[in-house]
């Protein structure tokens, strides 16, 4: 039998959050020997700053192709705006990715494709690949956390757990996610959770492309195997093929340490860096709300308040899209914060907190964050917008014990009081001493036998075993 090259086809959400740790995966894959190409939206296509197909941002083992969202040019596609950019692509795209999952070998003369690594969120792409009968590997860039909490949905309902009584304690246990009884609350539940109809069309939405995860061939997390142990013995049950190689970026590097800078996905100003190299050390606090968070004026007046009572220097990302509304107020923040701190558009995230002079991470906890946050061993003050950010942020708190809770509020006193809690005192020490031995398992995981590499290989070899089988099935439909 002709032996077929094993060629992986990757969709993400045309989301930050998605789209760079699948350029990552897309690298790590080609590492190994896997060729690879990343489908995205041509907007996505642009803003990355790729203008050769086959070297997107300066990297060269990956093909990048790309396909119309299906919105007016002229379309903003701010953050405040991204389900629209979500819905337009769920309906315009399914045709434009059925011929590149089936044709894209005639666009840009690759192999057939015979694997398609599904994002976990665009449960068309699984349609699809399963129509025309190419194998499918879902792969979730949320953490594990939060896929468990949404993979247990229909037993919340079931339970009558879901939807929440009316004027009911946020703060009451939920019993019905297994593995979460002890800790998990209302408020923890993913924020779509906090609807008031059980059949709420995003609500079903989410909880049924989580449960198609169980037809795919495998699953991927960026996450280790031991920062979710227990959780991940529950999810083998379901879906037993589980790759944990997380965190790919730290994976990346340790198979390669050239690789360039992450996405610039708004403009950096490096000039924070000598800011930054000033500073005594761990005596900053970081503040980012990630690509998608929108803030309230009032609720950025709240958040600049308490980082300003609570004495120490602070250095915050506001990207032009922060504020939900007109007006500048990076200027605005800039004008007033001169003497306490340096406010910024947009910072390479990674290295920030890798600075010496940093001592916490005030966040939106979402995923990428949260392990980053873990890698560089910083303890996390959460403020968790939506999505699975609800859970991320508890498992921070309460699980791992690397950092607080301020889910729900942001009132300057709340937010005084955690940033002294998050760099001083006893609590301090302890978040440090925790998070410091998290990122340690972090490290190892991706060094040789560690527990990220084992996985990757597994991956690798299955990867190209259902190659093999594709390639079978090929002949077989031709005879
Ligand atoms: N990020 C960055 N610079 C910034 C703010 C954020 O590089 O100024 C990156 C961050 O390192 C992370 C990503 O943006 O990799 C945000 O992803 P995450 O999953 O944390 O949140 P989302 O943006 O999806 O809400």
């Amino acid at each position: 039998m002709e032996k077929a090259t094993p060629h992986v086809l990757i969709f993400p959400l045309p989301l930050l959050g998605h789209i760079s740790p699948v350029l990552q995966l897309a690298e790590v894959l080609s590492l190994r020997g896997i060729r690879v190409t990343v489908l995205t939206t041509d907007h996505v296509k642009r803003r990355l700053g790729s203008d050769d197909e086959n070297r997107p941002m300066g990297r060269k083992r990956f093909s990048l192709l790309s396909i119309p969202d299906g919105l007016p040019a002229d379309h903003p596609r701010s953050a405040g705006q991204f389900l629209e950019v979500l819905r337009s692509l769920m309906v315009n795209s399914r045709h434009a990715y059925r011929d590149v999952l089936v044709s894209s070998c005639k666009i840009s003369k690759t192999p057939p494709v015979t694997c398609a690594i599904v994002d976990g969120l665009m449960p068309f792409a699984a349609e699809v690949a399963e129509e025309e009968e190419i194998p499918f590997i879902v792969f979730r860039t949320s953490g594990p956390c939060s896929f468990w909490a949404y993979f247990s949905v229909p037993k919340l309902i079931e339970a009558g757990e879901l939807p929440f009584p009316e004027e009911c304690d946020m703060d009451e246990l939920v019993r019905s996610v297994p593995g979460m009884e002890t800790f998990l609350r209302r408020r923890d539940l993913p924020t779509i959770c906090r609807v008031r109809d059980a059949n709420d069309a995003h609500l079903q939405a989410l909880s049924s492309s989580t449960q198609r995860t169980t037809r795919a061939r495998g699953l991927i997390f960026n996450s280790i195997e031991q920062l979710d142990a227990a959780l991940l013995t529950h999810i083998n049950s379901c879906c037993p093929r589980t790759y944990t190689i997380g965190p790919i970026g730290e994976l990346l590097r340790s198979l390669d340490c050239s690789v360039g800078s992450p996405p610039e996905w708004w403009r950096e100003d490096r000039s924070y860096a000598a800011w930054l190299d000033a500073q005594p050390s761990k005596s900053v606090v970081y503040v980012s709300f990630g690509s998608l968070t929108v803030l309230r004026r009032s609720q950025i007046l709240e958040f600049w308040h308490g980082l300003v009572s609570s004495g120490y220097r602070f250095i915050w990302a506001v990207r032009p899209d922060l504020l939900d509304g007109a007006g500048d107020v990076a200027a605005e923040l800039k004008a007033w914060t001169e003497e306490k701190g340096c406010v910024v558009e947009w910072v390479n995230q990674t290295a920030v907190l890798a600075h010496p002079s940093v001592g916490a991470f005030l966040t939106h906890s979402g995923w990428n964050s949260t392990l980053e946050g873990i890698c560089a061993g910083v303890p996390m003050i959460c403020w968790p917008f939506f999505f699975d950010q609800m859970v991320n942020s508890r498992f921070v708190s309460e699980v791992w014990r690397i950092g607080l809770d301020m889910k729900d509020t942001c009132d300057r006193g709340t937010v005084a009081k955690m940033v002294k809690q998050a760099m001083e005192g006893e609590s301090a020490e302890e978040m440090r001493r925790n998070v410091g031995r998290l990122s340690e398992m972090a490290r190892q995981s991706v060094d040789e036998g560690g527990s990220s590499r084992v996985h990757l290989e597994q991956l690798v070899h299955d990867i190209r075993a259902l190659s093999l089988e594709a390639s079978a099935l090929k002949v077989g439909k031709s005879v």
